[in-house]
């Protein structure tokens, strides 16, 4: 990768960060009368750690990871903004992304006013590397990939994803959302050979926290540096840090056990998909949905909404056409579901 300081913005390289009350003292004090806050009505009325150390305690000893290594965000939104704002120049650098993907790297490409370019996966939803590099110029700051796939449904070959990490100069963001429901190797453990390597998980899908808003990039020390100086001070609430904290006091169980329903719950809906008429095709799945190819997308959406049964209408994505995204739901919903279609007929 090129040095990391030639890809960060030169006003962010330049930026003297807020310095907030917490972060000038360490430890704990008999009285805190530093940040103007109201005495009473404890544990609320103080401000929240703003570089979570507890949390990353956790977190660290669960991933594998040094905590240096961890950003903490308000949902993984959060750490795709930042991840703009700290390396590419407004209306001269660029990314490149596959297509189709998560919409939130291009809706955060818009916000900050930077070009997006969209490279086909192929009609298989698999990547081709050289096609991604080939989109590549001398602004090309960050490409963004995702495996799982959203809303494809498919872990990305590792092959292709080495040959970007290798011949990509600049920042290669990892989203694995839904990493939790796939077998595949977590990219996590190539953080400390890939300095140029962002993964991001998340609290919200596998772990049954999306309310909390509780995202988490993953870098080398002096990426997670650069988050830290650019992110908001008390980015996550004191609620959020206590709730996550006490899911994992009992470390990964929970969500394991989770997984393991969905899992069972997901090869369940998969063959019974396989005898509704409308059902055209139904796409490999390594995470906790199922790309479906049906006789008319739009209709059979709004049949299912009728119903009281909300599903993804993704017929305007790339390669998607007549495609519904379905989340594998507890065992009546998927029930409630097929029946939906079957009533469906041959729509
Ligand atoms: C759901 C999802 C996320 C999670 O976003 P949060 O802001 O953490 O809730 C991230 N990436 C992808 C691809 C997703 O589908």
């Amino acid at each position: 990768m090129s040095n990391l300081e030639s890809l960060v913005r030169k006003n962010i390289t330049a930026l003297k960060p807020y310095a907030c009350a917490r972060h000038e003292f360490q430890g704990e004090a008999s009285a805190y009368l530093d940040a103007n806050e109201n005495p009473y009505n404890s544990p609320c009325n103080r401000y929240p750690d703003p570089l979570q150390v507890d949390l990353k305690t956790e977190i660290a000893k669960l991933k594998h990871v040094r905590p240096a290594q961890i950003m903490i965000g308000n949902g993984s939104d959060e750490p795709i903004d930042l991840t703009y704002r700290i390396f590419c120049e407004p209306r001269v650098d660029n990314v490149v992304a596959m297509n189709p993907t998560y919409g939130m790297y291009e809706v955060a490409a818009g916000i900050n006013d930077v070009e997006y370019r969209k490279v086909l996966l192929n009609t298989d939803f698999s990547l081709d590397a050289d096609r991604l590099l080939a989109a590549v110029d001398t602004h090309t700051k960050v490409i963004w990939l995702c495996s799982p796939n959203n809303p494809t449904g498919n872990l990305l070959n590792r092959d292709e994803i080495f040959k970007i990490l290798t011949q990509f100069k600049g920042i290669v963001v990892i989203d694995e959302a839904y990493s939790d429901f796939s077998t595949g190797k977590s990219w996590l453990e190539e953080l400390d050979n890939y300095p140029n390597l962002i993964v991001l998980h998340t609290f919200s899908k596998a772990w049954g926290l999306a309310s909390m808003r509780c995202g988490l990039a993953f870098a080398s020390e002096e990426i997670i540096a650069y988050f830290n100086k650019v992110k908001y001070p008390y980015n996550v609430s004191e609620l959020t840090q206590m709730a996550v904290l006490e899911q994992l006091s009992g470390g990964d169980k929970f969500k394991n056990v989770w997984v393991k329903h969905i899992l069972e719950e997901k090869e369940k809906l998969i063959e019974a998909l396989k005898t509704v008429p409308v059902v055209k095709e139904i796409y490999p799945s390594d995470a906790n949905f199922l790309l479906v190819k049906v006789t008319n997308a739009t209709q059979i959406y709004n049949a299912l909404v009728q119903k009281g049964i909300i599903v993804r209408n993704r017929t305007s994505l790339a390669l998607c056409e007549n495609c519904i995204r379905i989340t594998v739901g507890t065992p009546t919903e998927n029930a409630d579901l097929l029946n939906a279609l079957m009533h469906c007929g041959s729509m």
